[in-house]
């Protein structure tokens, strides 16, 4: 029976004759030393990764953006007729700036619809706004628009919706 005690390499105190001596890279530790060695060379846990905005995107937000998509290509393509329908018929030519204008209107909610549609859209610009828009566009030239305005505007007032639009930091959904 070995009767001189061990020191410990790291804390210099003896350790005793029933404690366990610890082998720390061939040095001879007390069960504290190698026990506190051990969880300063275990690998720091990683830092929880980084949640960029956008992430955890609601399916509300996708329909939102697959309706506003689809209604920007039907409001181009509804504006481009509309026009040439006014433009050769008797007085519809006054008509004109009301469909004309479904066409920069239908390609803003392209762009908006496409980016909602992303994985991780970038922040909305005006969600709302455009809603609004879609619906006085349809009142006016675009039945179908007024319909998608609506629906997009009862949706983006669920809850999920609004947390992910606040989370984005957009104005109006806090
Ligand atoms: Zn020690």
């Amino acid at each position: 029976m070995n009767l001189e005690s061990e020191i410990c390499a790291n804390c210099g105190r003896s350790i005793g004759r029933l404690e366990e001596p610890y082998l720390w890279q061939s040095q001879i530790v007390c069960a504290e030393c190698h026990s506190r060695l051990s969880c300063d060379q275990a690998p720091a846990p990683s830092p929880p990764a980084p949640n960029p905005a956008g992430l955890g995107k609601p399916s509300i937000i996708s329909t939102i953006g697959a309706l506003r998509l689809g209604c920007g290509c039907w409001n181009c393509l509804w504006g481009l007729l509309f026009s040439l329908i006014l433009f050769f018929s008797l007085l519809g030519v006054f008509c004109m700036p009301f469909s004309l204008a479904l066409i920069p209107l239908g390609i803003f909610e392209i762009i908006d619809g496409a980016n909602l549609l992303k994985a991780v859209p970038e922040k909305p610009k005006w969600p709302k706004g455009l809603a609004i828009l879609e619906i006085v566009a349809g009142v006016l030239a675009s039945l179908p628009s007024a319909v998608v305005g609506i629906l997009i505007l009862v949706f983006l007032s669920r809850d999920d919706a609004r947390s992910f639009m606040a989370g984005m930091g957009v104005e109006g959904f806090n």
